[in-house]
C-alpha cells in the first residue's frame, strides 16, 4: 500500500477543481500547524529541512485529495456504501477513495448512518446444531450539509487515549512527533503541551484513536485473491511450520519461524535492518533494538510476555532503506494506520515487511514478575522460558522443571488496555505467526500480502524452513478462528469522547 498521493492523480482532475480543493486544503488545521511551526520542527533536527518539506508536500496532497472527493461527495443525495462511493470516483484509485471517505468523516465532513439487521444462521453449539439470530451492520457515507459543519474537527494530542486507559504504549506517537513532544515508555507515556504545536498527527497514527479497520477491510476486499474471515482478517494462505535449523531450535519460542523469517531476510540483503526485541539488563524485560547483523539477531529470539514500545525505535532505524519489524497486533495496526493516512513521514516509506506475532494478552514488567512470584512461587530470574499453550500459562525453570497454572488464573495480571484489543492474529501484518492451531514445536503462520508470500517460501528454498497446510494439521485452523472470534466478541469498545 503506498503512503503518498500519486501526483498523478491530480492530472485527471479539471484545474478548477484542483485549484478550488487545494484552496481549501491549505486551510486544514495540521497542514496549518505544521507550516507555522517549521523552525521549531528544524531545531528539534529529528526531520531535515529537505523532509520537513516533503512531508508537508505530502499532507497537501493527501488534503487536497479529500477535499476533492468531499466536493463531488456533495453531489450525492443519498448515502452510499464505500463500493459504491468509489465507482463515482473513475479517475482515482479505490483504495485512496476509501480510505479518504474514513478520514473526511473523522474530520468531521461526512457522516456514518449505520443501519442493522438481524439474520438467522445455523451454528453448532456444544456438537448440536442451533439456529441463532445474528446482528449485520451495513454502513453508508454521506456528506454533510457544510453549512453548518464547516469546522473540521480538532485532532486531539494522544494525552486523550492515556487519560482514558487505551494507550497501548507502542510508542508511534512519540516517534513520529515532529517536535519531540511525546516521551513513551512500556507504562508510561508523557506530553509536553509547551512543545505541542497541536498538528494531530500522533491522532492520527494512534492505533486507539479512530478505527481504520472499515477502510483496511473493504480495501482488502477488492482483492479477489484474498480470503476473508470475520475472525482472522484478510489472507492469501496458512501454514504450520517449523525452522529446520538447530540453532534456532535452541533459542525458538515456538516454531522458529520469526527468527528463520529474519535471518533470510538479513542474509540475502532483502532489509538491511530489522527491528524486534531483546531482554534487557533485566531479564524478561524486552527492549527494542535494531539488528543489521545475523550474529545479534539470536538473542531476539523467544516470547517476552511484558510489552515493549518497540515503535519508538522506528525513528532510529529512519536512516535504513529497508526495515523489517516484528511485533504484536497493535502495532501492525499502527503501522498500517501510519500508511492509510498519508503524512509523508520518512519512516514509514522503509518498513519493507510487517511481521506480526499472535497475541492474546501482555503484561506490565512489574505484573510479569508477580505473577511468576504469586501463582508459582519463583523468582523471575529463575526463569528459562514461559509460555502459553492449550489454555495453560507454562514457566521453565533452570534446574529443568516445568511448571503451569490455568490461563485463567492469570488474565487478572494482564495490562487493562489488552481488553480493548480485538485483534489476535496481527491482522495488519505482511506474515502473521503463534502458536494457537498448530502441532507442539511449530507456528501457525497466515501469510496476508504478496510480500509475505514472497519472504516465506524464499525461508523455504534456502532450506531454513519447513511446513505443511494448516488446514491438514492438528488442531488446524479452526482453532486460530475460534479463538481470534471469541477474542473479537470479548474486546470492550473504545469511547473517547473527543471533541465535546
Ligand atoms: C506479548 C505476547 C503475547 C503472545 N500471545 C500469544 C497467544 O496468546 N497465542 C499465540 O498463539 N501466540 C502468542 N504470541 C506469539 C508467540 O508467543 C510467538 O512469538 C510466535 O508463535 C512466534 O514464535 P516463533 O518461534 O516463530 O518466534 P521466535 O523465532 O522465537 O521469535 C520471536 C520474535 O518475537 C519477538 N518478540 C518477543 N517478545 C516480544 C514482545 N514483547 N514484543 C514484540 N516482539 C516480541 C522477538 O523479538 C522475536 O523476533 C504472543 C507473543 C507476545 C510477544
Ligand atoms: S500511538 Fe501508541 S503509545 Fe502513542 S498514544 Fe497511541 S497507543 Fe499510546
Ligand atoms: S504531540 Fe501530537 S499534536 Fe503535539 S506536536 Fe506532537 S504529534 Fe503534533
Ligand atoms: S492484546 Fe492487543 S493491545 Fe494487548 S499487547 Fe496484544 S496486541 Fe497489543
Amino acid at each position: 500500500m503506498l503512503q503518498q498521493v500519486d501526483k498523478k492523480v491530480f492530472e485527471k482532475i479539471s484545474p478548477k477543481d484542483l485549484l478550488d480543493a487545494t484552496f481549501e486544503a491549505s486551510m486544514n488545521f495540521q497542514i496549518r500547524a505544521f507550516f507555522e511551526a517549521k523552525d521549531e520542527i528544524l531545531e528539534c533536527s529529528k526531520y531535515t529541512e529537505q523532509e520537513y518539506y516533503e512531508i508537508l508536500d505530502s499532507m497537501i496532497d493527501a488534503e487536497t485529495e479529500r477535499r476533492y472527493i468531499l466536493k463531488k461527495m456533495k453531489n450525492i443525495d443519498e448515502a452510499l456504501f464505500l463500493e459504491e462511493i468509489v465507482k463515482e470516483f473513475k479517475d482515482i484509485p479505490p483504495e485512496n477513495v476509501i480510505r479518504d471517505v474514513i478520514y473526511l468523516k473523522e474530520q468531521g465532513y461526512v457522516e456514518e448512518q449505520v443501519e442493522v439487521k438481524t439474520k438467522k444462521v445455523k451454528k453448532t453449539i456444544k456438537g448440536e446444531e442451533k439456529v441463532v439470530e445474528e446482528k449485520e451492520y451495513f454502513y453508508r457515507y454521506k456528506a454533510k450539509d457544510t453549512e453548518m459543519d464547516l469546522k473540521e474537527h480538532y485532532f486531539e494530542p494522544v494525552s486523550i487515549i492515556d487519560e482514558v486507559g487505551v494507550c497501548v504504549n507502542c510508542g508511534f506517537c512519540s516517534a513520529i512527533c515532529p517536535v519531540n513532544a511525546i516521551n513513551v515508555t512500556a507504562d508510561h507515556l508523557e506530553l509536553d503541551e509547551d512543545k505541542c504545536m497541536k498538528c494531530g498527527l500522533c491522532f492520527t497514527v494512534c492505533p486507539r484513536s479512530f478505527s481504520m479497520n472499515r477502510a483496511y477491510e473493504t480495501i482488502k476486499k477488492l482483492d479477489n485473491s484474498l480470503t476473508f474471515s470475520e475472525k482472522i482478517g484478510a489472507y492469501l494462505k496458512t501454514y504450520s511450520g517449523t525452522t529446520t535449523k538447530d540453532e534456532i531450535k535452541e533459542v525458538r519460542q515456538d516454531g522458529g519461524i520469526v527468527t528463520s523469517l529474519l535471518e533470510y531476510l538479513l542474509k540475502n540483503n532483502l532489509v538491511d535492518a530489522i527491528v524486534a526485541v531483546q531482554h534487557s539488563d533485566k531479564l524478561w524485560k524486552p527492549e527494542p533494538v535494531i539488528v543489521d547483523d545475523v550474529k545479534d539477531l539470536y538473542k531476539t529470539a523467544g516470547t517476552k510476555y511484558a510489552n515493549a514500545p518497540s515503535l519508538n525505535i522506528l525513528e532510529k532505524a529512519k536512516n535504513y532503506e529497508r526495515i523489517a519489524l516484528v511485533g504484536v497486533p497493535c502495532m501492525m495496526n499502527a503501522l498500517v494506520k501510519g500508511e492509510l493516512f498519508p503524512s509523508g513521514l520518512p519512516f514509514f516509506k522503509n518498513i519493507t515487511y510487517r511481521i506480526g506475532l499472535f497475541c492474546m494478552e501482555s503484561f506490565s514488567y512489574d505484573n510479569i514478575i508477580k505473577l511468576v512470584r504469586e501463582q508459582f512461587n519463583e523468582d523471575i530470574n529463575n526463569l528459562t522460558k514461559m509460555n502459553i499453550d492449550s489454555g495453560k500459562f507454562i514457566i521453565n525453570l533452570k534446574n529443568g522443571e516445568e511448571k503451569n497454572v490455568p490461563l485463567k488464573d492469570v488474565q487478572s495480571y494482564a495490562r487493562d488496555t489488552c481488553h480493548y484489543c480485538d485483534d489476535l492474529t496481527s491482522e495488519y501484518a505482511d506474515i502473521s505467526v503463534g502458536s494457537i492451531g498448530a502441532p507442539g514445536g511449530s507456528s501457525a503462520v497466515i501469510i496476508r500480502s504478496k510480500a509475505g508470500e514472497e519472504i516465506f517460501q524464499g525461508a523455504v528454498k534456502a532450506g531454513l524452513i519447513e511446513f505443511k497446510k494448516l488446514t491438514e494439521v492438528k488442531p488446524g485452523q479452526f482453532l486460530v478462528e475460534r479463538i481470534g472470534g471469541s477474542k473479537r466478541n470479548k474486546a470492550k469498545s473504545i469511547e473517547l469522547n473527543k471533541n465535546e
